[in-house]
């Protein structure tokens, strides 16, 4: 793999890489990229992979490259906004002790800290409202202009970013930075990396997801009500609120608010279909709160000697308008459009809170493969994509197409575990079909068994929250082992119970199938309800399913198999994590042998011994 990266690198080629894990995947390109003697962007899926990167390869690295820089760049609402601070400590309007707490933590750690990254204050909870209202994110900076520039926590990073031979991003803040270089192709400094020329993508699985959301439009109630609030402390604080704007952000508050009570009912996730119906019952309220939109830009407009933020609030506004317009008259056929409504209820709660939900208008490009193969892949000289999950039965047909990365070499590099020996893989043989209702109660009696012979230490990772509920449920006070379930606490707090807890089983679904790494016999077994299709009948799936039946295509074969595979690869991997590791996986969906295609993911999965035999697995356990 080095030899290939290094070749890539060279050559001003593209590359893709499965390495499976164990493989030393990160030294293997991180070494050729130090040799290169270029700037070379890192991005990885998961802020996991992005810590160990920094905290651990690097340093072991720098022993033996001296000399050699790397910085560490996080989302731009991880760090501390001086201005904001400062002006929050002229006229504190803070909600009750918990916030004067924190905002004096905060206002103490200001002075000495010098990267300004809120990881750094231990204590501070992870939906600190106070945070949200001090951090730096884009929307209220006012950049070069600011009193704060030269010493803003931003400005030092970008400095930094600016001197480093590697910079460590994640896909969710290099594809932020693409997509607001993209908008501002006037302004070559907009986006907050440095100029690249060349990126590692680690755990580019992820890549058509992460890319779909940027390059994609979000407009929420939430949004609004920043905009006003933001507009309305701003101009008070500064001391000139003139009548106008403070008429046009009241009538915008309320506007908006019944616009959004007049969105098509629904929970979670679904498509936003006829718009144009939509338009024709609701065009007046619409259009009212476009030109209330139009009205706020010109009272802000309007107002002498603007303080610097004025001129934000105007652009967010002008932006809002676009966008809203755009979510709801724009005929493009590469996008779908579609309602999420979520509330402040933690995922896998089952209570619903009874809160009024937020509303998101989304846009999201069906396929991101054109933009792209455009828009980043033309202009790199070199992209080299890597994962331990990237090829379907060897291949990598699937993730080609789905990314518009033509003209790559491929490489698979098997990892070196000896998953015959290490790892057993059972599937009942009688089981129902998971789609049937008599699948729950014959899952739990084999879960139980199979939790029996491993002695819990074990993963059970469900593709739904109500089959892992439904299930968990039923094993409660049947087992003797600690059970975890997600949802119970933060993630990493329950990882590091399951670590700590002997013989634990942890009840999850997806957040857990990836960047999760329990090694040694903690984790002994892994057991998976179903093949991990993609919710058909969510609204970007639903789409792109749609879209590549309509090209000609086999969707199935073609997006749902493969995508599915590559999600099994990722759960079943969580297992062997270490040449020592030893265990037994089991899935619980017998299409996997009784369907042709279920061949495709056995030819994808590494070569674990397999059985239907429950009495093999027991054996394997005693030996
Ligand atoms: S430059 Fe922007 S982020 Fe930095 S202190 Fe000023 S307003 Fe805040």
């Amino acid at each position: 793999m080095a030899q290939a990266v290094e070749e890539a690198l060279r050559e001003k080629r593209h590359l893709l890489v499965e390495a499976g894990t164990g493989t030393g995947k990160t030294l293997a390109y991180l070494v050729p990229v130090i040799r290169s003697g270029k700037r070379v962007i890192i991005s990885t899926g998961t802020k996991n992979l992005q810590e160990q990167l920094f905290f651990k390869d690097v340093p072991f690295l720098e022993k033996h490259f001296p000399g050699l820089r790397v910085c560490y760049m996080k989302g731009r609402n991880n760090y501390l906004c001086r201005q904001k601070l400062y002006d929050l400590n002229e006229q504190p309007v803070l909600n009750g002790l918990e916030e004067i707490n924190q905002f004096r933590a905060i206002a103490n750690w200001e002075k000495t800290t010098l990267n300004g990254d809120r990881a750094e204050i231990a204590d501070l909870p992870e939906n600190s409202a106070l945070w949200h209202k001090l951090d730096a994110r884009a929307e209220a900076c006012t950049g070069s202009k600011c009193r704060q520039f030269d010493r803003c926590f931003i400005t030092e990073m970008h400095r930094r970013a600016i001197e480093s031979n590697i910079i460590i991003v994640n896909h969710h803040l290099f594809f932020a930075d693409l997509a607001i270089k993209l908008m501002t192709e006037d302004a070559p400094d907009a986006g907050i990396l440095p100029e690249y020329g060349s990126v590692i993508f680690d755990e580019a699985h992820e890549l058509e997801d992460v890319a779909g959301s940027y390059f994609g439009i979000t407009v929420s109630n939430l949004r609004f009500n920043d905009l006003v609030r933001g507009v309305e402390t701003t101009l008070k604080l500064k001391g000139g609120f003139p009548p106008g704007v403070h008429s046009a952000t009241r009538s915008l508050f309320e506007r908006a608010q019944f616009f959004f009570s007049l969105i098509p009912q629904g929970e979670g996730r679904f498509a936003f279909q006829n718009r144009r119906q939509f338009l024709e019952e609701h065009g007046v309220e619409y259009n009212g709160l476009l030109k209330t939109l139009e009205r706020l830009q010109a009272e802000l407009e309007l107002i002498p000697e603007k303080p610097e933020e004025v001129f934000n609030f105007s652009r967010r506004t002008q932006e809002l308008r676009m966008q809203l317009a755009f979510l709801l008259e724009s005929t493009d056929r590469n996008t779908v459009f579609w309602i999420e409504r979520r509330g402040g209820d933690a995922p896998g709660r089952r209570t619903s809170g009874g809160g009024s939900k937020n509303v998101f208008l989304q846009a999201t490009p069906i396929d991101v493969s054109q933009i792209l193969r455009e828009h980043l892949f033309s202009g790199l000289e070199t992209a080299v994509l890597t994962s331990a999950t990237l090829a379907v039965s060897n291949g990598f047909d699937y993730i080609r197409k789905r990314l518009g990365l033509e003209n790559a070499r491929e490489l698979v590099v098997p990892s070196h575990f000896d998953y015959a020996s290490q790892a057993i893989l059972y599937t009942p043989p009688d089981l129902p079909d998971p789609r049937t209702a008599q699948f729950v109660p014959r899952a739990a009696d084999c879960i139980r068994r199979m939790l029996e012979i491993s002695r819990g230490r074990a993963f059970c990772l469900f593709t739904s929250y109500a089959q892992m509920h439904q299930i968990h449920d039923r094993l409660l006070g049947e087992l003797d082992f600690p059970m975890l379930i997600q949802g119970r606490a933060p993630r990493n707090a329950l990882l590091e119970e399951f670590r700590m807890t002997p013989n634990a089983v942890l009840f999850a679904t997806s957040s857990f199938w990836q960047g999760v790494d329990v090694q040694g016999e903690q984790l002994s077994c892994v057991i998976i309800d179903r093949l991990p299709f993609a919710v058909p009948n969510d609204p970007v799936v639903a789409a792109r399913i749609r879209a590549i039946d309509a090209d000609g295509g086999n969707a199935f074969f073609d997006y749902q198999v493969p995508a599915a595979v590559i999600s099994l690869k990722q759960g079943f991997g969580r297992l062997i994590r270490s040449l020592k590791d030893r265990g037994a996986l089991a899935l619980l969906d017998n299409r996997i042998t009784k369907k042709a295609y279920g061949k495709v993911f056995l030819e994808s999965l590494p070569n674990y011994r397999k059985t239907s035999d429950i009495g093999e697995v027991e054996v394997f356990f005693q030996k």
